[in-house]
């Protein structure tokens, strides 16, 4: 079966038209692998971005979205899927149980949220998938620097830190999905202690 991979990111554009065109290098870059992907359903910011791209390439491309943002028509309407679900945690628990992995692109507080409940769930064992960080013009190197400074003050796990994949160009990004190993989860560690 084809693998497929969740995209958190900006329902917004940003600042630098960098940014779109990194969102534009995901989508085809996940075609080329032959991989589908997964993502909020909006056809706004670098969500349109990603999905346009990909689904111009060949992949199957999945929006999952909750009713309430239907209303407002953000909704894509060209997807291969839309998934309308009632709540945003409802659409959360199918974005993250439809990928084989996560992608977190620049973004704001959405895609924040998106991206630590998928490293919580992963430290607590909730699943075994690799998370991935694509870090457009250092987008995330200051939030790089606060998580180092967490693990620093004890209050991050250093092992998972690190684990999480960190790559500029999205080509890379993906094939260092596929060599992923997942961590034994906290509960598992204290346990073997
Ligand atoms: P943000 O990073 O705050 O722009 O939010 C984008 C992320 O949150 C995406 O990965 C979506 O899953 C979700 N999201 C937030 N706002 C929207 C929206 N207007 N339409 C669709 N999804 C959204």
């Amino acid at each position: 079966m084809k693998s497929a991979v969740t995209v958190y990111c900006g329902a917004s554009l940003g600042e630098h038209p960098g940014y779109a065109d990194a969102a534009r290098q995901l989508g085809q870059a996940l075609a080329r692998a032959d991989m589908d992907l997964v993502y909020g359903g909006a056809s706004t910011g670098l969500m349109g971005c990603v999905a346009d791209a990909a689904l111009l390439g060949g992949s199957r491309v999945t929006g999952v979205i909750p009713q309430s943002l239907v209303r407002f028509e953000v909704a894509h309407t060209a997807l291969t899927e839309l998934r309308v679900v009632d709540t945003m945690h409802e659409r959360k628990a199918l974005m993250a149980q439809l990928g084989d992995a996560f992608v977190a692109m620049p973004g704001g507080f959405g895609t924040a949220e998106e991206l630590f409940e998928v490293l919580t769930w992963a430290q607590l064992g909730l699943h075994a998938k690799p998370c991935a960080l694509l870090n457009t013009n250092g987008y995330y190197t200051p939030l790089l620097r606060f998580l180092e400074h967490a693990a620093g003050e004890g209050f991050v796990h250093r092992r998972y830190l690190d684990n999480v994949i960190v790559e500029e160009d999205p080509h890379v990004l993906l094939s260092r999905l596929s060599g992923h190993r997942a961590l034994p989860h906290l509960f598992e560690e204290v346990a073997e202690a």
